[in-house]
């Protein structure tokens, strides 16, 4: 057992000074300041009124390292469990990406499963980016989401069948339609949400039109896609407004910014509060990292792009940051992007919140919002600043990379 006491609470809502009790991982119980134990043997955690959230839930990371776009070197390293930890990510969903060529589905189950053994909630996506059909684990997208515990949706998965530079004929977006009711069979059967993420070729003109005639034809839920990192570009901004203004999610890419070499890009922070202006529900905002991958860096005037561009974990925090600084959003309304907005989109019922037997995920923030201490299941993993867990190769890990 453990007590967080005087914790300024904000599950993401804001509920005031509490003591949170913490019990097998999972939150047993939100008290009054001043709970007692009745002697029980318990440790306990004294957050001074800092401001207590859960834990970030990243819905889009390449955990086993995108990239090798620019040959095999440029194929970018496994993540370790430190990086997460110290971007205040204690859910991530992993996904291959680019290159299913040198990686694949078991690599990804294996390292989803090394991320739980070092102590972070990991899930996965079956699929690739370019591949139509793409590939899977056990030969199914179905039976991936049905019997892989791992495995909870589908993706990224390119709209367009010749992949990420191309505009659809079309077969691309009939290809989505069917994974999508694949994930979404599989996933009722396995009381998981199966649902799909997409990308989109954001630099040519169909951008996310092909989708409004999938969503309208089918009838399948808007809700079950996520179009990722939907700031790229402005026309992809202004589909996902209507996107969004239809009741679906958006995800805003939080590397994808000037800053980080996307001339084209919207910063994340602006591009929430253009989100919000165009009449999107804050509550249908994500926001995700799209960390650990390495896409070729876009080079003024250069028609070829040598360098890769890591994305860092922690770009999602600076985004949070951002939105607070630039005074976009309220507080609980900016963490609903990287908690509880993504568990409901990815069907992670006990994530993103913190309530009576929710997990124990949680972040203690100190007065900048820098992060302070990190709880994962209940358990510590980084305490003012010093890093308690780590995984079994994160000593060697380059600094730069977290
Ligand atoms: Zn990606």
């Amino acid at each position: 057992m453990k007590i967080i006491r005087n914790a300024n609470l904000h599950a993401p809502e804001p509920l005031g000074l509490r003591d949170i009790v913490v019990c097998s991982g999972k939150i047993a119980a939100i008290h009054q300041c001043g709970v007692t134990t009745g002697g029980l043997e318990c440790d306990e955690y004294d957050a001074g009124g800092d401001i207590v959230c859960p834990g970030f839930v990243d819905n889009h990371a390449h955990v086993l390292g995108g990239g090798g776009g620019l040959g095999f070197s440029s194929r970018a390293p496994e993540l370790q469990a430190s990086q997460l930890i110290k971007a205040g990510i204690t859910s991530v969903i992993g996904m291959l990406g680019f290159d299913a060529t040198s990686k694949n589905m078991a690599a990804l189950v294996s390292k989803t499963k090394a991320l739980r053994e070092d102590g972070v909630s990991a899930y996965c996506l079956t699929g690739a980016t370019l591949e139509h059909p793409v590939p899977t684990l056990t030969g199914m997208i179905r039976t991936d989401i049905a019997f892989v515990d791992e495995i909870i949706g589908v993706g990224e998965i390119s709209i367009s069948e010749l992949g990420y530079g191309y505009d659809s004929f079309g077969a691309g977006a009939q290809y989505v339609a069917e994974a999508a009711v694949a994930g979404l069979l599989a996933g009722r059967l396995s009381r998981k949400a199966g649902y799909l993420c997409l990308q989109v070729p954001p630099y040519l003109s169909q951008v996310l039109k092909p989708m409004f005639q999938v969503v309208e034809k089918t009838g399948i839920p808007i809700t079950h896609f996520i179009p990722s990192h939907v700031n790229q570009t402005d026309g992809y901004m202004e589909d996902a407004a209507e996107w969004g203004r239809r009741g679906g999610w958006v995800d805003i890419g939080a590397n994808y910014s000037p800053e980080n070499n996307y001339a084209r890009a919207t910063l994340p922070s602006e591009a929430y509060r253009r989100l919000l202006e165009a009449g999107v529900g804050a509550d249908r905002i994500l926001i995700s990292s799209d960390g650990n991958g390495a896409p070729p860096k876009e080079e003024k005037g250069e028609n070829k792009p040598r360098v890769a561009n890591y994305m860092p974990m922690r770009n999602l925090h600076r985004a949070l940051c951002r939105i607070m600084d630039e005074g976009i959003a309220e507080l609980p309304q900016a963490l609903a992007a990287v908690t509880s907005n993504v568990a409901r989109a990815t069907g992670l019922t006990q994530k993103g919140r913190l309530a009576p037997g929710c997990d124990a995920d949680l972040l203690v923030l100190d007065r900048n919002l820098g992060i302070r201490s990190v709880f994962a299941m209940g358990q510590a993993a980084m305490i003012d600043g010093e890093l308690r867990r780590r995984g079994m190769f994160d000593r060697i890990l380059l600094d730069e990379l977290s």
